[in-house]
């Protein structure tokens, strides 16, 4: 059974405020932040309120969570500048686990978007 927040969570603390985050967006299941250490002119993280370590826990019954996160993101990343699509766009980053680069285990995706060049990729 996964818990709802984890005290020792990095993110978790960040949804209850312990820690503070510039946020972009907070609904009753999300929380946006821009990245403490952005690598691209627009970075934000996404993240679920629920503590659920990575993608590698995500089963059917977060399917329609999973769904909801990647509508918002193509919507926050207009919002915080991101040039409209083709010549525009964005990129999603799902770090999962140490081989997928994760620090953080608390399930996030990266929202990258504006000019190039960017830091990392
Ligand atoms: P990961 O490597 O787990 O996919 O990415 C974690 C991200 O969280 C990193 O890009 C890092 O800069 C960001 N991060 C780490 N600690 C904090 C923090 O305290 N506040 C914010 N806003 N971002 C953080
Ligand atoms: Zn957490």
């Amino acid at each position: 059974m996964s818990q709802h927040s984890d005290p020792q969570c990095l993110f978790c603390k960040i949804v209850s405020g312990a820690i503070p985050s510039k946020k972009v967006f907070e609904d009753e299941e999300f929380l946006a932040f821009h990245d403490i250490n952005p690598w691209a002119p627009i970075h934000f993280l996404i993240i679920p309120k629920i503590h659920l370590p990575s993608m590698a826990q995500i089963g059917h019954e977060h399917a329609q969570m999973m769904g909801r996160m990647m509508v918002l993101a193509p919507k926050l990343a207009l919002e915080q500048g991101a040039s409209p699509y083709p010549k525009g766009g964005f990129r999603i980053v799902c770090n999962t686990g140490s081989d997928g680069g994760q620090e953080v285990h608390h399930l996030h995706v990266h929202v990258l978007a504006g000019p190039r060049p960017w830091l990392k990729g």
